[in-house]
């Protein structure tokens, strides 16, 4: 049956900023797999969130700061004027005209939430263990509303102590957005997509452009430009080209040139969605062992896995990523990363919930 399903977006940036992360592209994602089925989405998001395809209503309000600045012990702060709370007041007033509400929010409100709504409410938890009180607010949503958390590998359900409560979903792309590109551009240049934050550990990847003196391309919303700044003075010699926040038709053909993606996170990262844009492209991942990305890369199949925070197991990975067949790359995320495999997982999830 063809549900009405009213998504809620993240608080921290508008859709189409990148300051969202991984979240902007999945929730457009989400929706295009879930029209394809028949189901109708309307999007709830924050003043001046763009988007092509999606129909939003957009929520003024100031927005809230990301959990992954703060330590374990952070407490809840919303601000009077805080669009969090715009967003899930506007929510309330229209929740009887859909079936089930989706929060993409990494925020402690929408789960809080849960018991005082009357449509049935899923959350979709971006990211692992960051704060005591987050742990604490999903972990008694999973426990009052068995199969309410949808999470995006199994690296990152296992940073909760409730990690069997989570159902997996992994995400889906629309490949026909990435062109395949059987061989990388010469002279050879190595690519880096994401925030530019610490968490990713651009730093690492930094150290291993100045070792190598192979270009490093970086695309990624300049979310810290002090930390950009001071990875520039740490390695002055190193080859890094900064080129922008673009939108996917532009990013995956110019990732597609690269020889390979490197990526460096310092935490759990939950799933990776740059990962599959590059094996869209053909291009193959060089990654920590750590969170989501591990589940993605097969070792000596679609790139390589590294142990983590190792900048030598990086070179080491960069100088056999001539094994790697590229079209193999693109085969990896056609048969798992694609809008009806991400379409499949989530309505069932959905429809269970109901
Ligand atoms: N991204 C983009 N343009 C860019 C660089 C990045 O649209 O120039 C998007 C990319 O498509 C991905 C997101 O930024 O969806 C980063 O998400 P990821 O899951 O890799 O990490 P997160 O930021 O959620 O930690």
């Amino acid at each position: 049956m063809p549900l009405k399903i009213l998504f809620v977006s993240t608080s921290v940036g508008p859709l189409g900023s990148g300051l969202g992360g991984g979240v902007e592209l999945t929730l457009a994602n989400l929706a295009k797999a879930l029209e394809q089925r028949g189901h109708e989405i309307v999007a709830i998001a924050p003043e001046q969130s763009i988007s092509s395809e999606l129909t939003i209503m957009t929520v003024p309000g100031e927005l809230q700061a990301t959990a992954q600045t703060q330590g374990r012990a952070a407490q809840i702060e919303l601000t009077g004027n805080s669009v969090l709370g715009n967003m899930w007041e506007k929510a309330r007033q229209i929740q009887a005209d859909y079936d089930v509400i989706l929060n993409f929010a990494y925020d402690w409100l929408p789960l809080y939430l849960t018991p005082f709504f009357q449509t049935p409410l899923a959350h979709l938890i971006s990211m692992g263990s960051l704060t005591d009180a987050m742990d604490h607010i999903i972990g008694e949503t999973a426990r009052r509303f068995p199969g309410s958390i949808g999470v995006h590998s199994l690296a990152q359900a296992e940073t909760f102590s409730f990690a069997g409560q989570c159902h997996i979903l992994y995400n889906g792309f629309d490949l026909s957005q990435y062109q395949f590109q059987a061989q990388a551009e010469r002279p050879h240049a190595l690519g880096w997509v994401g925030r530019i934050a610490p968490e990713k550990g651009l730093e690492d990847a930094a150290a291993v452009a100045d070792q190598l003196q192979i270009p490093l391309k970086v695309w990624g919303a300049m979310q810290h430009q002090d930390y950009w700044q001071a990875i520039q003075a740490k390695y002055p010699q190193a080859p890094l080209e900064y080129c922008g926040f673009l939108e996917t038709h532009e990013l995956q053909q110019q990732l597609g040139r690269c020889q390979g993606l490197i990526m460096t996170p310092k935490w759990v990262e939950a799933f990776g969605n740059v990962a599959i844009e590059a094996l869209a492209c053909g291009v193959p991942v060089v990654a920590y062992a750590r969170g989501g990305p591990a589940e993605i890369v097969a070792d000596g199949i679609n790139g390589w896995l590294v142990e983590p925070d190792s900048v030598s197991g990086l070179v080491a990975a960069i100088q056999r990523l001539a094994q790697i067949d590229r079209a193999r790359c693109r085969q990896e995320a056609e048969s798992r990363y694609s809008l009806a495999a991400m379409g499949d997982r989530v309505e069932a999830w959905l429809q269970a919930l109901l």
